[in-house]
């Protein structure tokens, strides 16, 4: 991957280094013929990440960020204590201009190992989920295949609750992953991935049954896979949840007249 000066800078702002090359302005005939110099085979440690902006900075910034700038500041990211206890971060998977999102809490031990949203037990319902409805995580058309991020990108200790620190330190990478994809539909799952982007604290049993909008896109909210696997009772609330997601997707691609 090239860098422009410009990707450069921003990250740097951010206190992240990169390894890729710059994109430089083309060379003399004579300069651009000598040998590249031969890049060490191990990279050297990250350098701990300045904290050189402000928390508004860091945001616009990361606003402007196309996916593989996104990615790597994902990656580096020191913003909060949790990059102390991960193993690695969890970007998010999926088709980068797909109709569905799907927005889940944080990742799990598992997540954390393998450093993919949602491949535990919840993800297994989440999958079987998806599977009903025609969609899949799998390669597939923008159409049906879907894109899941967490509102946190790493795994909290023990899998507790996400702090609100933490939650305002990541919430620019899902916000910047969302207005890349600019999906047509957001399904916001638990809590959290609720509460940070509809800036809402109900319950989720008063914000399910109908159509929010999130910067425009409606967004629909249910459940938290783990949820339902301790709630069997409320599976066929999240399913009703899900068929309300399919009409307003359904309706949102219809051709008009
Ligand atoms: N729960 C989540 O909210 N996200 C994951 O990626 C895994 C479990």
């Amino acid at each position: 991957m090239a860098w422009t000066e410009r990707h450069r800078l921003m990250l740097q702002e951010m206190g992240i280094r990169l390894w890729a090359p710059v994109t430089e302005p083309a060379l003399p005939a004579a300069q651009a013929e000598a040998p590249e110099p031969v890049p060490p085979k191990v990279a050297t440690p990250l350098q701990a990440p300045v904290q050189a902006s402000t928390p508004d900075e860091r945001r616009a910034a990361i606003a402007e960020m196309p996916w593989p700038a996104l990615r790597e500041a994902v990656a580096q990211c020191t913003a909060c204590s949790l990059c102390q206890s991960r193993r690695q971060t969890v970007f998010g998977v999926g088709h980068p201009g797909a109709h569905w999102m799907i927005v889940g809490e944080a990742p799990g031990e598992q997540e954390d190992l393998k450093g993919v949203p949602f491949v535990g037990a919840a993800g297994h319902l989440l999958d079987n989920m998806l599977r009903a409805l025609k969609l899949t995580r799998e390669e597939a058309p923008p159409e049906r295949q879907v894109y899941i991020a967490n509102t946190l990108k790493c795994r909290p200790p023990r899998n507790r609750n996400p702090e609100p620190e933490e939650l305002a330190r990541c919430e620019p990478f899902l916000v910047r992953q969302i207005e890349l994809i600019r999906p047509r539909l957001i399904l916001a799952m638990g809590r959290f991935a609720v509460h940070s982007l509809l800036r809402s604290s109900e319950p989720i049993g008063k914000l399910r049954g109908r159509v929010h909008r999130y910067q425009g896109v409606p967004l629909v909210v249910t459940y938290h896979p783990a949820y339902l696997l301790r709630n069997l009772a409320d599976k066929s609330r999240a399913w009703d949840d899900l068929c309300l997601a399919a009409q307003t997707v359904e309706a949102a691609s219809a051709p008009r007249d």
